[in-house]
Parts: structure tokens; sequence; C-alpha cells
């Protein structure tokens, strides 16, 4: 087979659902929950890419976790990693949290359509992250690279390898 790249198998920009730094929390739970996805890329009006927000970010908004008040006990003990601990503290620090820009990760790990589609997957792979932003020489969104596209790819690349051999 030949070597692929992220546009042979991203979701592109007309098939994605996007939020905006000012869209309302709430707005962007009722969109998750509707369209059943785990996270959105954030644009300016520009078209830029400037945030990544999913699902686990939406977690400890107060509507949920409630008043905001932080349950102490419910950090990790001494067995724990600084990074666990690291990230719980991060996101309990959103619960006050009214609008995506304020619980998005700014500046989110990016690939290009024209990275390949094996580089990809061991990003996804080395961060756990569910997905990855595609964008443009000018940072603008032109679409998204998940686990699953890359499972599907993974399939695709074994059924020709197959036919040939
Ligand atoms: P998830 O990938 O949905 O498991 O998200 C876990 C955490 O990683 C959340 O805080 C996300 O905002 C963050 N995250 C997800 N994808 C990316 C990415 N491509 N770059 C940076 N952070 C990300």
């Amino acid at each position: 087979s030949g070597v692929y790249t992220v546009s042979d198998f991203m979701v592109t920009k007309e098939d994605l659902h996007v939020v905006k730094p000012t869209t309302s929390v709430d707005e962007a739970l009722e969109m998750l929950v509707e369209n059943m996805i785990a996270g959105f890329p954030v644009i300016d009006d520009d078209q830029n890419l400037v945030g990544l927000v999913s699902d686990y970010d939406l977690l400890a908004v107060d509507s949920i976790s409630g008043t905001g008040r932080i349950d102490r006990s419910i950090f990790p003990e001494v067995d724990s990693t600084w990074k666990a601990f690291n990230e719980i503290q991060k996101l309990l620090s959103k619960t006050n949290c009214r609008v995506i820009g304020e619980v998005m990760t700014p500046a989110p790990l990016v690939v290009r359509e024209t990275t390949n589609l094996e580089d990809a997957a061991r990003l996804l792979l080395e961060t756990k992250y569910r997905r990855l932003p595609v964008v443009d020489s000018h940072g603008k969104l032109v679409g998204i690279i998940t686990r699953a596209n890359v499972v599907r790819a993974a399939l695709q690349i074994k059924h020709e390898n197959n036919k040939t051999s």
C-alpha cells in the first residue's frame, strides 16, 4: 500500500460540530449530548483553531459536579502520581466556568493534512488524546482525525495488503 496521510481518513470541517470561546458551557453540553459526540474543536470568527474542548473538560462544570466546593477527599493519595494530581486539580478549577473559553484546552496538539497517518497514529497512542485537530499552514481548522478514523484506516490497509500478497 502507498503512504497514507491524515487527509485520506480525517473528517472534514463541513461534517464537524464546532464551538467558539464565547459559546456557553450549557449550549456545548446540549450539543454534545444531542449529537453523541465527545468533543469539539474551538474556533474564532476567522476559523482559526484556538482550543479543544472534550467531555472530560465538561465533567467539572458546577451543574454537574455541584456548587464548586471541592471535596478534598477525592484527591489522590500518596500512591498516585503528580500527573494525576495536577490533572484533577486543573479539572476542578473549572467548576465555575460559564463559557467554553474558560474550560477548553488552549493551543491543542494538531496535525496537518500532509502528516503521515502513521505519525498521527503514534501521537494518538502516546498522548492518549482521542482526537487531533487538522489545521492548514495558517492555523485554520480543516478537519479532525480521531482514534476511530485511524482504526478504520488500519483495517483498510490490512485488507489491501492481503489482496496483494
Ligand atoms: P480526551 O482526548 O477527550 O480524552 O480529552 C482529555 C483531555 O485532553 C481534555 O482536557 C482535552 O481538552 C485534552 N485534549 C484532547 N485532545 C487534545 C489535543 N489534540 N491537544 C491537546 N489537548 C487535548
